[in-house]
């Protein structure tokens, strides 16, 4: 098991101590130039991939890298504005919604676990994905759960971009060429990332 505290002595003496004035820089203010919208899941790290360091992503995690839309955007506020403050206040330049293999709340959705019912917060949470749900099972009737789960996955990021572009201050900057909307998915076995194809609306492995 990990010790946390051993952790931190280490982040202390061999990262913060070598880099001291990096993050004596850093604590000025902090200039992202990427909002990344990713699934809480622990095996997804924006920074390894976008071979970062802290400054440069922001970050918004929740169970299945979802975006509520402008219209839910109150109930939901605690994604939807840190949203707005990327946008509006930091001013980044990229956003990627980041869905993944494997994803657990993508999985709950296609097939509930037994114990649902005593995860009420998450099961209200990835009700949010039930349409897309309901139509991956009536288009993919002779498909695994796992081809389900993996369709729900990569289908799941291109809707959360376009729930993206429900918010009228994002549509404005991606149609001013200030904003780019970038929507991923992480094959984590594989080290793979295919990027949706906005104009063919298809995934290309990069
Ligand atoms: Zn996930």
């Amino acid at each position: 098991m990990q010790d946390i505290y051993k952790a931190l002595k280490q982040f202390k003496e061999n990262d913060y101590l070598r880099n001291q004035t990096f993050y004596e820089n850093l604590s000025e203010s902090q200039t992202p130039h990427t909002l990344f919208i990713g699934c809480s899941d622990s095996r997804v790290s924006p920074e390894r991939l976008l071979q970062a360091y802290p400054g440069e992503v922001f970050h918004i995690r929740n169970i299945a890298n979802i975006v509520p839309p402008a219209g839910q955007s109150v109930k939901y506020a605690s994604t939807t504005s840190a949203i707005e403050y990327a946008v509006e206040v930091l001013n980044v330049k990229n956003i990627i919604v980041c869905g993944h293999s494997n994803c657990g709340g993508c999985a709950a959705s296609i097939h509930p676990p037994e114990n649902i019912d005593q995860l009420p917060y998450t099961s209200i949470w990835i009700s949010q994905i039930n349409a897309l749900r309901d139509q991956i099972a009536e288009e993919m009737t002779d498909a695994s759960l796992t081809e389900k789960a993996t369709c729900l996955e990569k289908l799941n990021v291109v809707q959360q971009l376009e729930n993206l572009l429900t918010f009228d201050n994002i549509r404005d900057r991606v149609e001013n060429g200030h904003l780019v909307l970038n929507g991923w998915h992480y094959n984590i076995g594989a080290g793979e990332i295919s990027i949706y194809n906005q104009e063919s609306k298809e995934y290309e492995i990069f």
